[in-house]
């Protein structure tokens, strides 16, 4: 997808020839009332401020801190909440949990936060079943090394290994907590007598902080976004997230990661333990309340039934679905693995169940002059692939690169050419990622035969080639 310039009444050709979108303080265009905050605190100038410290937010800061190139630079983390604490692991799990796919793994090694996550609480997956309530399609992915597929972790878990190492470095990086930015004024490329050459920051506490690189990392509202004049391409589906901690039936080797198309939406089981499961249940913003409100034991039928039922199947898909099976099973027999029935659920944890409204966001641009976007600020995807936080980890391993290699060349970490190194590489991937799985959300919530015969036989090819479903796993792993 071509990147878009959203428009702008003092835009300007970057180095590279791309018209860059400017915002320029004397054009009034400060999301910050001037003169309210800028008087009363420091003017230090930092090389580079990382607003937002959310997961994301949190592990660039670490990763620019544990970088042997940035060592001599000023790095401070804003987070508008307080930090928090876990001092001691709770024994339920928490109903916030992310797939991890092993390149995170390597990324948040590079910096020791893998560790201090393996000493925690984590569980592997081997395999990833996902099939079509609507017929026998399915595709499996699983290793025959026995290597990891990817992980489960609770968000508080891989917060507080995040929080640990830049503990570590707290002679490095600086963190303000209860710190909220309310303000930016981004710089003009070209330098007038009476414009800063940095960006100014204003935080809700009336301190005023300049820094030569922002990043934002402030999440899918991202006011860094806004102030920068970044054009962000957004919709909201038609559906929300369910999440709840599930106990299941009977302990067993738990560690396959389920999700089955329903035509409302997927539902996802990631294991967490022997017993204990995770659940992600997309539908319809009415039947996602209706799950929210209902009683316990109602949930559960309502969980397992979406699992197991084949309300949805019709004679003539399968009749389609397993005349492709054969086909398929004859020209690749080893293509096609055995399929698995998923585990029954017996309990959901009280008061785990809670609802997040869904979305697609993307930023036409990543960065501006001395401003970068990573994470969900830069673009937020349905969760049926669990690669949102995944996107941001590959956004910093890429932006650390391009800032280190700046440093280490004696170069301005804010000029244009290391962030629009880093911009092309990442929305290279990051696009298409975007693509390929708002298709799939698309593809799967209907019930028509001709697309339900669509899917299944696409799902079935895919499923019988193995060098298609490794492609698709480096992929993701980038
Ligand atoms: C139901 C669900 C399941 C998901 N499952 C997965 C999964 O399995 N795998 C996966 O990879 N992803 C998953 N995701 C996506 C993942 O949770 C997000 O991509 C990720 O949390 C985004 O992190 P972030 O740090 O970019 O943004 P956020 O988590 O939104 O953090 C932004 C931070 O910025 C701070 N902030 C905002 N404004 C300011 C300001 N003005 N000043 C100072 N601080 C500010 C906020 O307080 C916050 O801490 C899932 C999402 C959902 C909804």
């Amino acid at each position: 997808m071509a990147a878009l310039v959203g428009f702008s009444p003092c835009g300007r050709l970057g180095p590279l020839g791309r018209k860059r979108h400017v915002f320029h303080p004397r054009h009034g265009r400060s999301l910050f009332p001037r003169g309210s905050a800028s008087s009363s605190g420091s003017k230090a100038v930092y090389d580079v401020v990382v607003s937002g410290g959310g997961m994301v937010g949190t592990a660039m800061a670490a990763a620019l801190g544990h970088d042997v190139h940035l060592r001599d630079k000023k790095i401070l983390l804003l987070e508008s909440r307080p930090r928090k604490v876990l001092h001691q692991l709770p024994e339920s799990y928490s109903n916030r949990v992310s797939a991890i796919t092993p390149g995170s793994a390597t990324f948040l090694s590079s910096f020791g936060a893998w560790e201090d996550i393996c000493s925690m609480r984590i569980k592997s997956f081997r395999r990833m079943q996902v099939w079509d309530a609507c017929s026998e399609a399915m595709i499996i992915f699983d290793q025959d090394n026995l290597e990891d597929m990817g992980y489960i972790i609770e968000n508080n878990v891989i917060m507080a290994a995040l929080t640990k190492q830049l503990d570590a470095i707290s002679d490095r990086v600086e963190v303000l907590y209860k710190s909220r930015a309310v303000g930016y004024t981004c710089p003009v490329h070209y330098q007038t007598s009476d414009s800063s050459p940095w960006v100014q920051i204003d935080l809700a506490d009336g301190r005023r902080l300049q820094t030569k690189l922002l990043i934002g990392a402030d999440g899918q509202n991202s006011l860094v976004r806004k102030a920068a004049g970044i054009q962000n391409i957004q919709y909201r589906y038609d559906q929300s997230s369910v999440v709840a901690t599930l106990h299941l039936s009977e302990a067993m080797d738990n560690n396959v990661a389920w999700q089955r198309f329903l035509p409302s939406g997927p539902i996802a089981l990631l294991p967490l333990s022997d017993t204990v499961s995770s659940l992600v249940w997309s539908t319809s913003h009415e039947h996602a309340s209706q799950l929210l409100s209902m009683d316990e034991e109602s949930f559960v039928d309502s969980v397992n039934s979406a699992f197991w039922s084949n309300a949805h199947h019709s004679d003539l898909i399968d009749t389609a679905g397993s005349m492709f099976r054969s086909a398929a099973a004859f020209l690749m027999p080893s293509g096609t693995a055995a399929r698995q029935l998923p585990p029954s659920v017996a309990k959901v944890d009280p008061r785990s169940r809670a609802v997040f409204p869904l979305g697609l966001g993307h930023a036409t641009e990543y960065v501006q002059y001395r401003v970068a976007l990573i994470g969900d600020a830069a673009h937020r995807v349905h969760p049926l692939a669990g690669q949102g936080v995944n996107m941001g980890f590959g956004d910093i391993a890429c932006l650390t690169r391009h800032l280190s290699a700046a440093a280490f060349d004696g170069k301005d970490l804010g000029s244009l050419k290391p962030l629009l190194q880093y911009e092309a590489e990442r929305q290279r991937h990051n696009v298409s990622l975007m693509a390929a799985i708002d298709l799939l959300k698309r593809l799967y919530s209907t019930s028509a035969t001709p697309f339900v015969l669509l899917r299944t036989w696409g799902l079935q090819a895919t499923n019988a080639v193995p060098p298609v479903k490794e492609q698709i796993m480096a992929f993701v792993n980038k």
